[in-house]
């Protein structure tokens, strides 16, 4: 196929300083959780997005120095020489494919933890640390001369490990010249405080240092948030974030532009649309001749169009939807844009860098297996047999399976008990603010309805007496889970005392439109990611009072590491939900919800007509008990294995339902081994 010309303006090459990107795609830092620990791995993802036509390919935050690690976050490093190697394995990966290689180097400043360094923090002022019950030291003349010649010095080892672009951070809230920047950080007297030219002369001398050091064959990019949303004790779009843009205007060689902190830039698609940032990053352009990177969860390739000929940015930025579909730029290229796997904005990529752990993605299970298991999300491997598979269950899990093993062309019968397919996701879609998440649906059932040797059965409910007439080899069982009332879960191994009467609803219940009729509802939150917080608003979208009540500190604490938590705790405040936490349940009777004190302090009587208890799933497993029990009678008729995965296997993810399903389709007719199926980067050792 060819491409539509109306997107011939996303491959027009664009120049940023002395180097050029073959095109408008520009894959901006973001953390992923391998970095300096797992070079290899890293090396490989980042190469990923080269082939899959990012013309730029950023490593995530890069420490400079010493004096500024971020342990226990695994980022980049360029210390000293002995981090060059590492760095110049993603270049060669980067390059291989014809891209250019940006580096995001940082000094966090008062931001940084120096775990590991057990150095001083040290920031514009006297201050506390942003995330540890220690203070940052007030940087004087001479730690100022050191941080500008750590950061030139770091721009000279990353062109030496083969970049092509450096960058000078100010974003996030994150690093010394955007606490510099901040009023609310420095209240300095000498040249660095006080007004604004003050306050931004750091900024521009380590933007001049790096020009001076590597400008003459790399790009000096700059990434700066222009809004900190938070009024005029931050930064603003229309204050002094303009005036930064205007005052350095032509320094940089690009801007990369966004809102800080991180929760505001990669907001979830709960709470933000694809372009959600564009108000706030437009007026840059006018400001400057040099190209605009933006970013706001683009994956729609007339938006980008209409991005760059409106004038907003020159390339189009992107995090997430190069980590859902690394070959985004080369669908559009190809044109294939229905090929496209959208990020559904669930921001589960996020909570790899924040558990410290590989970076994993909900609609791109290979994310961060390209060097681990060598997996490549466009090609997977034929099949090694003629064995025919019957995946029962059309929710993520048998969707992947089944589209996987399509791909790898075997025969596969999808057989689904309900009219809609989607399982899990059509149904959570549904809640308020989650319709992004049938995506996930989306992009299989396009790319299964494309295979002849994909077949998919609607309203069939699958016994195991039929299962084993069809005597396919393959049998994978993907037949989800099911939302408990009984309020069995961590915090109540024998359940809620009362809970599973007719005054019990499940989630199941309040997402296929099973909702209480009147009086107020208990929403018992004992899982603490996003479900028990999107049933409540769902319950009180339909008009009746909520009480949000859990044992935990803070409801949806889990949705920390998905940036989610300030959102949705302002979201269900603002919305009339009544917040109780850290009250654990004890019994329901006679219409009220009785909870004891977490701490022994006192308990409370909640009157409520209904209770929704959100505590933990039974996975839906009759058929697999059944098939179990009766292995010699689906021997003889010929089945070879019977298998769970996703939900049915243990209730959890989106993402890990992928996954398993895509595992399982990989993994068929392949030796089984008790080895990690799996790479590791080993510590050198030398005797
Ligand atoms: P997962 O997250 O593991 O993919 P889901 O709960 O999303 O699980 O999806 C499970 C799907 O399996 C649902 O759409 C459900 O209707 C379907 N299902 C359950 N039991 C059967 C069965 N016996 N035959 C066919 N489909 C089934
Ligand atoms: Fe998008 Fe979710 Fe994947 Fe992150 S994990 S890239 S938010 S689909």
């Amino acid at each position: 196929m060819t491409r539509d010309p109306r997107y011939d303006i996303l491959f027009e090459p664009v120049k940023i300083g002395p180097v050029t990107a073959r095109n408008r795609f520009y894959q901006v830092p973001h953390c992923n959780g391998m970095g300096y620990q797992s070079p290899q791995a890293h090396a490989a993802m980042r190469g990923m997005k080269a082939e899959g036509g990012w013309a730029v390919v950023s490593t995530e935050e890069c420490e400079i120095h010493w004096t500024g690690d971020v342990a226990p976050y695994i980022e980049g490093r360029l210390w000293d020489d002995h981090d060059i190697p590492h760095n110049a394995m993603m270049c060669e990966a980067v390059h291989r494919h014809g891209s250019l290689a940006a580096v995001e180097l940082t000094h966090n400043g008062p931001s940084a933890s120096n775990l590991l360094s057990r150095e001083t923090l040290m920031g514009p002022r006297h201050e506390m640390s942003r995330y540890y019950p220690w203070q940052a030291r007030r940087m004087d003349a001479s730690d100022i001369r050191d941080y500008r010649r750590w950061h030139k010095e770091a721009c000279i080892r990353a062109k030496k490990a083969g970049f092509d672009i450096v960058y000078v951070y100010a974003g996030h809230d994150l690093s010394l010249p955007m606490h510099f920047l901040q009023k609310r950080r420095n209240d300095r007297t000498d040249e660095y405080g006080g007004s604004l030219e003050n306050r931004v002369r750091l900024f521009r001398e380590v933007i001049e240092d790096a020009k001076d050091a590597v400008g003459d064959s790399c790009g000096v990019a700059v990434r700066f948030a222009v809004d900190e949303l938070m009024g005029p004790d931050g930064i603003t779009a229309g204050s002094e974030g303009h005036d930064v843009v205007a005052m350095l205007a032509e320094l940089p060689d690009l801007w990369d532009v966004n809102l800080a902190d991180w929760k505001n830039d990669s907001v979830t698609s709960r709470f933000a649309d694809e372009g959600y940032q564009e108000q706030h990053i437009s007026f840059v352009k006018k400001l400057t001749t040099k190209p605009v990177v933006g970013v706001g969860r683009y994956t729609s390739a007339d938006h980008m169009v209409k991005l760059i000929k409106s004038g907003v940015m020159d390339m189009i930025g992107a995090a997430r939807p190069s980590i859902a579909d690394p070959f985004l730029p080369k669908k559009i290229e190809e044109g294939r844009i229905e090929d496209i796997r959208e990020c559904i904005g669930c921001n589960i990529c996020v909570t790899g860098d924040n558990t410290v752990t590989p970076i994993r993605c909900t609609q791109n299970p290979t994310m961060a297996e390209e060097w681990r298991k060598g997996w490549h999300p466009e090609v997977i491997g034929a099949k090694e047999s003629d064995s025919r598979v019957l995946v029962v269950g059309a929710g993520p899990s048998g969707l992947e399976a089944a589209r996987a093993l399509g791909q790898r062309g075997y025969e596969v019968h999808l057989a689904e008990a309900s009219t809609e397919l989607g399982g899990r996701v059509s149904r959570e879609a549904s809640l308020p603010g989650l319709a992004a998440w049938g995506r996930v649906r989306d992009y299989r059932l396009f790319q299964i309805n494309k295979m002849p040797n994909v077949t998919v059965y609607r309203d069939s409910r699958l016994s195991a007496a039929e299962i084993k007439d069809f005597g396919f080899e393959h049998v994978v069982l993907a037949t989800g889970a099911t939302w408990r009332k009984d309020g069995l879960g961590r915090s109540h191994p024998f359940g809620i005392e009362g809970l599973g009467g007719n005054e019990s609803f499940s989630p199941d219940d309040i997402m296929s439109g099973n909702l209480p009729k009147s009086g107020a509802v208990v929403v018992y939150d004992d899982d603490h990611f996003y479900m028990g917080g999107v049933i409540a608003e769902r319950v009180r979208q339909a008009g009746l009072d909520v009480v949000l009540v859990t044992p935990e500190n803070v409801v949806s604490s889990w949705t920390g590491y998905t940036l989610e938590l300030g959102h949705i705790n302002k979201r269900l405040r603002k919305m009339g939900i009544r917040i109780v936490t850290a009250q654990e349940a004890v019994r329901y009777a006679g219409g009220i919800f009785e909870t004891a004190c977490a701490y022994g302090g006192e308990g409370m009587q909640i009157a409520a007509a209904a209770v929704v208890p959100v505590t933990s799933r039974l996975p839906n497993e009759s058929l697999w008990l059944e098939l179990s029990a009766d292995e010699a009678g689906w021997k003889a008729a010929g089945i070879k294995s019977v298998t769970r995965i996703g939900d049915c296997l243990a209730p959890g993810l989106i993402a890990q339902a992928v996954y398993g399903g895509h595992r399982y389709a990989r993994d068929l007719d392949r030796p089984k081994s008790d080895a990690a199926p799996f790479r590791r980067a080993q510590p050198l050792v030398t005797t």
